[in-house]
């Protein structure tokens, strides 16, 4: 029997609504063997994950997601088999963190000038270790009745051109893949069909992110379609790149993004767990 990975999740140290521990005794109920804790910007919960799954016969992989900017584009990177104490990575996402609360001020002003007061409060409330995300906002702009869903309150307010969108200062690329390599990890590009990319884009991104030492791309992930995951597929095979699988997990109660029903890897693809055994 072949294990099952999932090399992408989200618990309260970001904006999963699951803490380490209950995400870690989810993961288990939907079957998955590999767990790999994937926060944004942050890896405090990965201590949690580790003690819970100890008894539990499920293995949780020390992660990370960390956003950079491409090109004025924001981008996201998983760093995978970490070491989650390392000091040059926790001393980069403390800089990214520290950027991310800026720009969560500036939030909340900008909502403020609309008519939608005290939102960066009613956010940081929400955050766990002031690690706030654009998904608390969002959160709190749903509780207070501003929209009805996820969807819709992304596209109201929190989108380019809206009203309450504040672009984040992240990383360089090549600065967050030293990073993921000093803590001895392997990175990965997350969901690349997510980013408005033409095609010519997402080649010159492929080759810049393999020139500065990255390894793998996201085949599979919660945020794809099936012609999606197609897609990379072909990039994966044309560059050679490591192939990742991960459902991008943050609540139980968004029922499109499924642990369970996470269609398996191409099986020519060769996938980025084969080096960790
Ligand atoms: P941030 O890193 O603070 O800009 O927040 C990005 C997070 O917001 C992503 O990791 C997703 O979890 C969430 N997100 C972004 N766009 C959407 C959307 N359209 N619907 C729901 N969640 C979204
Ligand atoms: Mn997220
Ligand atoms: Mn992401
Ligand atoms: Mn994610």
């Amino acid at each position: 029997m072949s294990l099952s990975y999932d090399l992408h999740s989200h618990s309260s140290a970001s904006d999963g609504c699951l803490s380490p521990t209950e995400l870690v005794h989810y993961a288990q109920q939907q079957g998955v063997d590999v767990l790999a804790l994937t926060d944004h910007d942050i890896t405090s919960g990965i201590s949690e994950a580790k003690q819970a799954a100890d008894n539990l016969g499920l293995k949780v992989i020390a992660g990370v997601e960390i956003s950079v900017i491409w090109r004025k584009q924001t981008l996201h990177i998983l760093g995978l088999n970490i070491d989650s104490d390392n000091a040059t990575l926790l001393t980069g996402l403390e800089k990214i963190r520290r950027a991310r609360l800026w720009r969560a001020q500036e939030m909340g002003r900008r909502l403020d000038k609309a008519g939608f007061p005290d939102m960066y409060d009613a956010a940081t409330a929400i955050a766990t270790d002031e690690n706030v995300t654009r998904t608390h906002f969002a959160r709190v702009l749903i509780a207070q009745g501003h929209a009805k869903d996820m969807k819709q309150v992304f596209k109201r307010f929190i989108v380019p051109g809206k009203p309450g969108y504040v672009a984040g200062e992240w990383a360089e690329m090549a600065q967050a893949l030293e990073w993921i390599k000093n803590a001895g990890g392997t990175s990965v590009i997350a969901h690349p069909a997510r980013y408005k990319l033409s095609a010519t884009k997402m080649r010159m991104m492929i080759d810049e992110f393999m020139q500065a030492g990255g390894e793998g791309i996201e085949v599979i992930s919660g945020c794809h379609s099936k012609d999606e995951s197609q897609r990379i597929a072909a990039l994966a095979r044309q560059y050679n790149l490591l192939a990742s699988r991960g459902s991008d997990f943050h609540d139980p109660a968004i029922p499109y993004i499924n642990m369970q029903t996470l269609p398996a890897l191409p099986n020519d693809l060769t996938p980025v767990w084969d080096a960790w055994q």
